[in-house]
């Protein structure tokens, strides 16, 4: 298999300046079929170069708005127009449905028509009333220079284009390594950015490990702002790094999202459907690799035995297997190691206490789920509780663990009894309940009857350890703008403060 040439810098598809090469695995049955540019500090050294001298010298920050939302919209037209084959790449990368990749491809190229609309919309800046007509005075945005930009493995063409969009809308240069484990789709993007006729320097891409490039990345005088997407222990070390150098930070982690269903929801047959429906693809959708998964079911006592059971039965017929096999509804998890945590964790909440309704182990090798691939049955574990690991941490995995309330009061508590706060939902058919909850739920968005939709004009970033900031939405365009007050004076007079 030959090596791909995944490094682009200043314009020029390269391999790793020392030569190193990293084999990119399908999830599916753990064989190689791709083979990467291994980049390394130097590698890192010469993107956040060719993206500084971009900034400081090229053409592209002092570009009209208008040109750029053109560019952002023929980067959609162009994932429009490779749809298929995209979609197709981040199913094998990532391990996820070939209808799931499709779907990543459309929300990517809303993404670049979203950020290409706000920038058209905008006006020229703020006019401040000073107070006096002899003064003008304005506020207006200028990129904040070298953007760097650090992605996961589970949505990555998705999480690189809610960094990627708004940073080129707002003018800057960019230098972007994606995960180690799925670079693939991240590299095609690059491509179209170049086809679509970004000039060279702005865009950079580095394929590489995590503590190598990406700690470059993140300790780099030149970069001007790192925005990171991924787990808590590392981002907690790119803002560690970031602070020494003072960088500006946008930090995208983890979640441990409660998923709220009151007996009331449930009253009716089609109440009851739907919220069970919904829980099991709040948990389940690619495969609980999801940073807003609904991986705590949180829900009333009367209803919870018929609900539970329901959902047991339900998630035990999932179809599991390769992403690009018709009839395939979640496909394995992304690596060895992702498979290994959540055995662990299915361990320990065993070991704990909890009750093991349905899953919780690999399933059977077959025609669509070979032996060797990182598949893991979907799970729900009911009796769980605050003391235990699965309820308190991250599992990334096709894991459910059950709570149970009685009162509004205690569902708030234990809604709100995570250190993480990126997402909620609350299921009710009382919606001046849905508007309470809603407000004391502590989560960065908060869905009521329903689970895991987000729009691209809606800001999405969490609260507590969940990160710092926000993607999508103005706020997602104001990460990638740095603020100037211009104040004019049209009739300057001494002020003789100083008597000489
Ligand atoms: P991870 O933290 O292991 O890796 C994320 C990225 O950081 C990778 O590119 C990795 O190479 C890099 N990295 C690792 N160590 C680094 C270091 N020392 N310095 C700089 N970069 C480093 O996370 P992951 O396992 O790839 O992704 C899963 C995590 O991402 C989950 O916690 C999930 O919740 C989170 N996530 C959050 C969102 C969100 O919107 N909040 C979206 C998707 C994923």
């Amino acid at each position: 298999m030959s090596t791909q040439l995944t490094i682009h810098v200043d314009g020029e598809w390269r391999n790793a300046t020392s030569g190193a090469t990293r084999e990119i695995l399908d999830p599916a049955d753990a064989k190689p079929f791709a083979v990467v540019a291994e980049g390394d500090e130097a590698d890192a050294d010469a993107a956040i170069s060719a993206a500084r001298t971009a900034f400081d010298h090229g053409a592209w920050p002092e570009t009209s708005v208008a040109e750029r939302a053109a560019l952002l919209r023929r980067v959609a037209d162009l994932l429009v127009r490779d749809r298929e084959k995209i979609g197709l790449l981040e199913s094998r990368d990532a391990g996820k449905t070939v209808e799931e990749g499709r779907v990543d491809v459309d929300c990517v190229a809303d993404a670049f028509r979203y950020f290409a609309d706000l920038v058209i919309g905008e006006g020229a800046g703020r006019v401040v009333d000073a107070g006096t007509d002899t003064v003008h005075s304005v506020v207006v945005h200028e990129p904040v220079g070298v953007c760097a930009m650090i992605t996961p493995w589970n949505y990555p063409l998705l999480q690189a284009s809610w960094k990627i969009a708004p940073a080129l809308a707002a003018g800057n240069t960019f230098v972007i390594k994606p995960s180690e484990v799925t670079p693939l789709t991240t590299v095609a993007l690059i491509e179209l950015l170049v086809e679509a006729g970004l000039p060279a320097g702005v865009a950079n891409i580095v394929t590489g490990p995590g503590h190598t490039v990406g700690a470059r990345f993140a300790d780099h005088p030149d970069v001007d702002l790192i925005s990171f997407t991924g787990g808590l222990i590392s981002g907690t070390k790119v803002a560690q790094a970031a602070a020494v150098s003072v960088k500006k930070v946008a930090l995208e982690l983890g979640g441990k999202n409660p998923n709220v269903v009151f007996a009331d929801a449930c009253a009716t047959e089609e109440g009851f459907d739907t919220a069970v429906d919904q829980a099991l693809n709040a948990a389940f959708i690619h495969s609980g690799q999801v940073c807003s998964a609904g991986g705590r079911l949180i829900i009333e006592e009367s209803v919870r035995d018929r609900f539970v059971a329901e959902l047991a039965v339900r998630a035990s017929k999932i179809k599991l297997g390769r992403g690009t096999e018709a009839g395939v509804e979640c496909g394995p998890l992304v690596s060895q190691q992702q498979l290994d945590k959540t055995e662990y964790y299915v361990d320990s909440a065993l070991e704990e206490g909890a009750k093991l309704l349905t899953g919780g182990k690999r399933p059977e090798p077959s025609e669509v789920r070979p032996a060797e691939g990182y598949f893991f049955e979907p799970t729900v574990l009911d009796g769980c509780h605050r003391g235990m690991r699965v309820v308190r941490e991250e599992v990334f995995g096709p894991v459910l663990s059950v709570e149970t309330f009685t009162t509004e009061d205690e569902a708030v508590a234990l809604a709100n009894d995570t250190e993480y706060g990126l997402a909620g939902a609350v299921w009710t058919s009382d919606s001046g309940r849905a508007r309470r909850m809603a407000r004391r739920m502590r989560h960065g968005t908060i869905w009521i009857n329903d689970f895991h939709p987000y729009l691209p004009q809606a800001e999405w970033g969490g609260f507590g350890k969940s990160g710092v900031g926000r993607e999508l939405g103005p706020a997602g365009l104001a990460e990638y703008r740095e603020s100037k007050h211009i104040y004019e004076n049209l009739a300057p007079e001494p002020v003789r403060w100083f008597a000489g």
